[in-house]
């Protein structure tokens, strides 16, 4: 097996440590195999946060620190039909369901729950659409209110039984269909969403191996039942501890002073870059042994 990897951030910003370490998991994952290829795919979808200058920026930053990707950059922009083909194969198989609830409408109904289920990203959506008849929802969709579309998990995961990813640094994992509940696979301004978009991509990439950070783990539970409702191959997944801050918080993109641009600007070079990374890491993270 040729080994394929990639580094997928979204062009609203420049990056810093955080994303050099998400970048170079996936490079050192594809470079240490023979052949291996390691991608770079432009997350873009999320409209007025992009800004052009972006991707050139982190291609710059990229090539400032030696990792080299291969074949021509992807961006999401440009796949707007094959979200749109993936959405409609779960549409026609009823395992979608148009969410005409506003944000504010779902705060409100979530707070007069007893124990509405959270996860780090907010609480999980109560599920208010998913009750409405067949009728209600042609009804909504005909006179063009606007609605996002959610995953029906709980039938998604009838369909395709109980199901695990493996995981090169947490083992295996068996796969929670509650824990991200009813995600939006399209959002109502863009008309396609993040879980989506990257399950379709890493699929017609042919990413063998799907290196993260661990705060995107929930996110991979949903990115599993789709691949299986999708006919897409399953791949290896490395979730990677974050980048802590002196607070030990994620790092943002406001912490500017440790961009890249920034870093370099102050006098450090690549290697040394590189060298605050490994130091970040401790021996545990990734094994050494082959996938
Ligand atoms: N675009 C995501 C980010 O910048 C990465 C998503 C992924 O690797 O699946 O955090």
């Amino acid at each position: 097996m040729i080994v394929r990897t990639r580094f997928a951030p979204s062009p609203t910003g420049r990056l810093h440590l955080g994303h050099v370490l998400a970048a170079k998991v996936a490079h050192d994952l594809a470079r240490r195999e023979p052949g291996g290829c390691f991608l770079l795919r432009h997350e873009d979808i999320d409209g007025p946060r992009v800004r052009e200058e972006f991707y050139q920026g982190i291609e710059e930053d990229l090539e400032w620190l030696g990792l080299d990707w291969d074949e021509t950059p992807l961006r999401q922009t440009t796949r707007s039909a094959a979200y749109e083909a993936a959405l409609s194969r779960l549409r026609e198989n009823d395992l979608v369901y148009p969410c005409f609830c506003t944000r504010r409408e779902i705060q409100a109904e979530l707070a007069v729950m007893a124990a509405a289920p959270h996860t780090a990203q907010g609480p999980v959506y109560p599920g208010t659409c998913r009750n409405r008849s067949h009728h209600e929802q042609q009804q909504k969709l005909a006179a063009g209110t606007p609605h996002a579309w959610r995953l029906d998990a709980d039938k998604a995961i009838s369909i395709t039984g109980p199901l695990a990813f493996h995981d090169l640094r947490l083992g295996n994992i068996a796969v929670i269909p509650a824990l991200l509940g009813d995600v939006v696979l399209a959002r109502k301004d863009i008309g396609s969403a993040y879980h989506l978009a990257v399950v379709v991509d890493d699929s017609f990439q042919h990413i063998t191996h799907v290196s993260r950070g661990e705060d995107l783990l929930a996110s991979t539970h949903v990115h599993r039942i789709l691949q299986c409702l999708l006919d897409m191959p399953e791949p290896v997944y490395l979730h990677h501890p974050l980048v802590l801050d002196e607070h030990g918080k994620r790092l943002a993109k406001r912490y500017a002073a440790l961009s890249i641009a920034a870093l370099r600007e102050s006098g450090l070079t690549p290697a040394e870059a590189l060298a605050r990374i490994d130091a970040e890491l401790n021996e545990t993270w990734c094994p050494h042994s082959s996938a």
